[in-house]
């Protein structure tokens, strides 16, 4: 299944206010994506859980292991 692309990558900038948490592997990998609540939470959601019952959609982070780990580019 094709997604379109969304934010997924920690700031660069300075402002700490402006900082994602550190999320472990999920931070690097090709299947996750940074979700933005309506009250300015953010939220990883692996995009493997969409058909792999054995991924949770929302993992909790940082996650330090998981088998469906890809190197985004
Ligand atoms: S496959 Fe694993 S490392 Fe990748 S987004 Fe999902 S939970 Fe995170």
């Amino acid at each position: 299944m094709s997604r379109a692309p969304t934010e997924r990558r920690r700031s660069t900038g300075s402002d700490a206010s402006d900082e994602v948490p550190q999320a472990g592997l999920c931070d690097r990998c090709t299947y996750c994506r940074i979700r933005s609540s309506a009250r300015g939470g953010r939220f990883y959601q692996c995009l493997r859980a969409d058909d792999d019952p054995h991924y949770t959609r929302y993992p909790r982070i940082p996650v330090a292991h998981c088998s469906g780990f890809s190197a985004a580019d």
